[in-house]
């Protein structure tokens, strides 16, 4: 998102992961798992340290890499996570049984937009973490921003698409259909009346939301 020099400079700076994450990381880029940037995935650990979450709900758990690296980085946390693919649900299982920190780990298995039941069940969070079907994002939010804790905070991510949102000319068809829908989220996520939202051009751009008060 910021010039590649800048952007691999940050990332060097990175301190290394333990052996299992970096073990997903090459999982992901060898079976082209869309799992969290690294500079956007420090971001996000850092707003929760900050929060100081005890519960998150993440929304697209893939193969558990974002859902463990924030439990380890929170110890005291426990996260509630939604995967509907289920190879990828197999996979986390997977990675979560090996990992010391997968007890903290509550996955959900099935459509976000089908299990509400299941989530509200365990509100209200101090932190939603949307990292699902792009074009559904709105949907997510108004399904889920109900369970929110009220110092609680949403966190978006992709919604810079590669730099896409700020291209007019794209040919693919589909794409371009995604980035009008990325971009009908923001706008209706920064005019939102009940949160203040700021995006920041961190890994995909992610939008942290915070409940107005
Ligand atoms: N948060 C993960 C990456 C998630 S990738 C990480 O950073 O490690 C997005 C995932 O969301 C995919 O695995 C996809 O299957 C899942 N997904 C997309 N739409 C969904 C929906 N409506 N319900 C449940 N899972 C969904
Ligand atoms: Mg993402």
């Amino acid at each position: 998102m910021l010039n590649d020099k800048l952007h691999s400079y940050i990332e060097k700076l990175i301190p290394n992961r333990e052996p299992l994450f970096i073990e997903m990381e090459n999982y992901a880029i060898e079976n082209k798992v869309p799992i969290m940037e690294l500079a956007g995935i420090e971001a996000l650990l850092q707003l929760l340290r900050i929060q100081d979450s005890k519960k998150i709900l993440e929304v697209g758990t893939a193969i558990g890499y974002s859902a463990l690296r924030m439990a380890e980085a929170l110890p005291n946390a426990s996260i509630v996570t939604i995967e509907r693919d289920l190879e990828r649900i197999q996979c986390a299982e997977e990675y979560m049984s090996r990992s010391k920190h997968g007890k903290q780990i509550l996955l959900i298995k099935g459509d976000a937009l089908e299990v509400e039941e299941i989530v509200s069940g365990q509100a209200p969070y101090d932190a939603i973490f949307v990292d699902a079907a792009k074009g559904q994002y709105q949907k997510f939010f108004e399904m889920y921003s109900k369970y929110l804790s009220d110092n609680g905070m949403i966190i978006t991510d992709n919604v810079l698409f590669k730099g896409l949102v700020a291209e007019s000319e794209i040919e693919s068809k589909r794409i371009r259909n995604l980035v009008k829908k990325i971009d009908g989220f923001n706008q209706w996520l920064m005019n939102h009346p009940d949160f203040h939202t700021v995006i920041l051009p961190v890994g995909d751009g992610i939008a942290i939301s915070k409940k107005k008060r």
